[in-house]
């Protein structure tokens, strides 16, 4: 295919077309743009080279071209190429073939993994290597250009190309254009994109979030009308995915996103319920604090926990299954561990959050309860408890909707200052011994709670 002249204006009705219409190769030479050397990871400038020197097309693709761009710092650096795996496999000791689907190369250093993949097409016309097993696709190796390669991409950022022959910038999308005004574009037609792979819609905002980018107009338009389909996408991709959402530095963006675009209701439905009946909005300045803290933890190096971070997400549905439960007459202790049960229960139908995360998330909720209890021997129990830490800052998350946790906050933390030596002959005006309030100065409780915090939370959250 020739080289297309970078001053030509890159042809609108093609992208906003179908995925098979051919595009316009614009070339952006290296004095045009950003991106240098000394900003990709030596590994990667590596297998670029020794694939260039061989003789086959080398590029740096996706993420990192565009995330390079922005200026900003890619977490990992894929490489786009014509020679097959197989091929690559023969140019690197460190290479290991992956993936039965699609077969990808990763040339491995030390912790650093380069992925290297061929060409792909996204055609049906029965080429290449495929295999069909049980009716399932198994094997899906249809190689194509590095044009088929661009437009089987999602959005228009995600298709540039970074040439090592001669470091430029290939654009067949027009996504440098959109790189520069900031705008997320589906390839091809936005709805049938989205039909696809319904996950996009969640990409698009996750990357909107992270790059400070503007959905396009007619990509943002058919997402409330499509958000249903999410609930059809796998549960497994949809919990990496809210990882990724929540985890990533931008969470706060992303929940304010997926609620603009009625994406969030899909994703986690007793929780928007509970959002939008809470009329004193407690709930969502919890929510909005807890993902603004983890925020911060991504941007501090902190780490940051799924178990946690579901905790957040799904509190105002237990809160919400919880009160119900207790108007029913159930009693709090009981109430507590049905709500929680029955909130991961339901909630699993759309997001498959494995127990390893779903029962420390159960545990940072019924250990809220105990934070009104000023008992010695459960005051010890609740100390020591695992998920105390995670629980205690859970707490001061839910401060931050209601001042009436300041007592317990005060208390527990004093609590974890004092080794558990010295709270195991602390006086009993520090800690009660029949489950009566302690007489704690400076922490003078103002009223008895028997039901615990929980519980007395739900509703005045
Ligand atoms: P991140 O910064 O989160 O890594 P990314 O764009 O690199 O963002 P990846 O999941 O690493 O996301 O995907 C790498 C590339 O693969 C993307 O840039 C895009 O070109 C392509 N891609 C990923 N997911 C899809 C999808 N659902 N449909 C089409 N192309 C996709
Ligand atoms: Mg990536």
């Amino acid at each position: 295919m020739p080289l297309g002249n970078p001053a030509t204006p890159i042809g609108i009705a093609n992208i906003n077309s179908t995925v098979t219409t051919p595009f316009t190769l614009h070339v952006i030479p290296r004095d045009q743009h950003t991106i240098s050397r000394k900003d990709i990871s030596p590994n990667a400038l590596r297998v670029l080279y020794r694939l260039r020197e061989a003789g086959f097309g080398a590029y740096l693709v996706g993420g990192a071209v565009r995330d390079l761009l922005v200026d900003g710092r890619p977490k990992d650096f894929d490489v786009a190429t014509d020679a097959t795996p197989e091929q690559v496999k023969q140019l690197f000791r460190n290479c290991r073939l992956i993936g039965r689907r699609f077969r990808l190369a990763h040339v491995v250093f030390g912790r650093e993994i380069i992925e290297v993949a061929t060409f792909r097409a996204n055609s049906d016309d029965g080429s290449g290597d495929r295999e069909v097993e049980n009716g399932m696709l198994v094997r899906d190796n249809v190689y194509g250009s590095i044009e088929d390669d661009a437009v089987r991409r999602d959005f228009t950022c995600n298709a540039l190309y970074y040439a090592i022959e001669d470091f430029s910038v290939r654009d067949y999308t027009g996504g440098f254009e959109d790189v520069m005004a900031r705008r997320m574009r589906l390839i091809g037609d936005p709805e049938q994109r989205y039909r696809e792979d319904p996950v996009r819609m969640l990409r698009a905002v996750r990357l909107a979030a992270k790059l400070n980018f503007q959905i396009d107009g007619p990509t943002a338009e058919p997402l409330p009308r499509l958000a249903n389909l999410l609930s059809e996408a796998a549960p497994a991709r949809l919990f990496e995915e809210v990882l990724k959402l929540f985890l990533s530095g931008h969470g706060v963006a992303s929940f304010e996103g997926l609620e603009r675009y009625g994406l969030f209701a899909v994703l986690f439905p007793e929780s928007a319920a509970a959002l939008k009946s809470n009329r004193t909005g407690a709930l969502r300045r919890i929510l909005i604090e807890g993902l603004r803290n983890t925020d911060d933890r991504v941007a501090n190096e902190e780490p940051v926990s799924p178990a946690f971070l579901f905790a957040l997400l799904l509190w105002p549905a237990f809160c919400r299954a919880l009160i119900g439960l207790q108007k029913q007459g159930m009693a709090p202790e009981e109430a507590q561990r049905r709500a929680a049960d029955r909130v991961t229960l339901h909630q699993l139908t759309t997001i498959a959050l494995p127990r390893r995360f779903s029962l420390p998330m159960q545990e940072i909720w019924l250990l809220q309860s105990r934070f009104g209890s000023r008992q010695r021997k459960r005051v010890l129990r609740t100390l020591s408890h695992p998920r105390f830490r995670a629980a205690f800052d859970f707490l001061l998350l839910r401060q931050a909707a209601s001042p009436e946790h300041q007592d317990d906050i005060a208390f527990w933390r004093e609590a974890q200052l004092q080794n558990g030596q010295d709270l195991e002959s602390a006086p009993d005006s520090v800690l009660a011994e029949d489950g009566q309030e302690g007489d704690v100065p400076r922490r003078r409780r103002r009223r008895r709670r028997s039901g615990g915090s929980a519980t007395t939370t739900t509703t005045g959250e």
